[in-house]
């Protein structure tokens, strides 16, 4: 459990630097301390809906200046690249994950391809819902981009990728044969690739035991645990507080760093 030597900050994004979409008020503070110190830092989302940008915009509205932001989309992507190489890919999911494939120059092929990958489809279909479920019934491999069963909206809870998963089980009987984003430490070995770091070398700060702080531990990097979100001190079993660092908020880690 030891800042020193981290080269990178692992970031969620609600809970952890801002609440319902506004900046905590030691965010800004604290990235700027990061970047003086040339600490880099990227944002996570599972949400592989949107598009990197669509989420850059929205931290730039918050006033956080050219923010990096990676994708389980990304993530999955880059885990097909590497270890289906030259194959096509069927995707259920909205035309901004489409496009992360095509950025990496992977083939779509929604008739006869050789994967499947399942995304948060903001832009289902009954016709899409049809063809993925024909597909799936080839025992064609299987990939979803995270498993979060509902995603937050300001009306309430709406179904996210894992409710799509969990229609395809019904129908099918097959479930994902991999799952990259959180809490699986997949997403967090190909952050560690994309920046050429080794995994002892990232921070994972989140507000999530389940989700954050699991990945970091499973991943081996280092779970920083911030109390500003959805979790409470209570919430944290004793034998875990040992093996992860605890803050009340972000703000606290710059002072951690110096004394570091
Ligand atoms: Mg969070």
């Amino acid at each position: 459990m030891d800042l020193k030597g981290i080269k990178l900050f692992v970031m969620d994004m609600d809970g952890t630097i801002h609440i319902g979409g506004e900046l905590f008020e030691w965010t800004l503070p604290f990235l700027g301390y990061l970047k003086e110190n040339g600490i880099k830092y990227v944002f996570l989302t599972n949400n592989s809906s949107k598009s990197a940008k669509d989420y850059q915009n929205m931290l730039e509205g918050m006033g956080i200046e050219n923010p990096v932001v990676f994708t389980s989309g990304e993530a999955t992507a880059r885990y097909v690249k590497r270890n289906f190489p030259n194959k096509s890919v069927c995707i259920f999911g909205t035309e901004n994950l489409i496009y992360v494939f095509k950025d990496f120059d992977i083939k779509i092929d929604k008739e006869n391809p050789n994967l499947l990958v399942l995304g948060y489809d903001t832009t289902a279909t009954y016709e899409k819902i049809r063809k993925f479920a024909l597909h799936l019934r080839k025992g064609l491999p299987y990939i979803a981009t995270h498993p979060d069963i509902n995603c937050p909206s300001k009306e309430g809870l709406i179904p996210d990728a894992g409710s799509f998963i969990a229609l395809f089980e019904k129908s099918t009987g097959r479930t994902p044969d991999f799952i990259v984003g959180k809490p699986n430490p997949q997403m967090l070995y190909e952050i560690a690739q994309a920046y050429s770091i080794d995994i002892s070398e990232i921070a994972m700060v989140g507000d999530r035991l389940y989700t954050d702080i699991k990945m970091a531990i499973d991943a081996g990097a280092l779970p920083i645990l911030t109390l500003s979100g959805e979790t409470n001190i209570e919430d944290v079993p004793e034998k875990l507080r040992e093996r992860i660092i605890i803050v009340e908020n972000i703000g606290e880690i710059t002072k951690k760093l110096l004394d570091s």
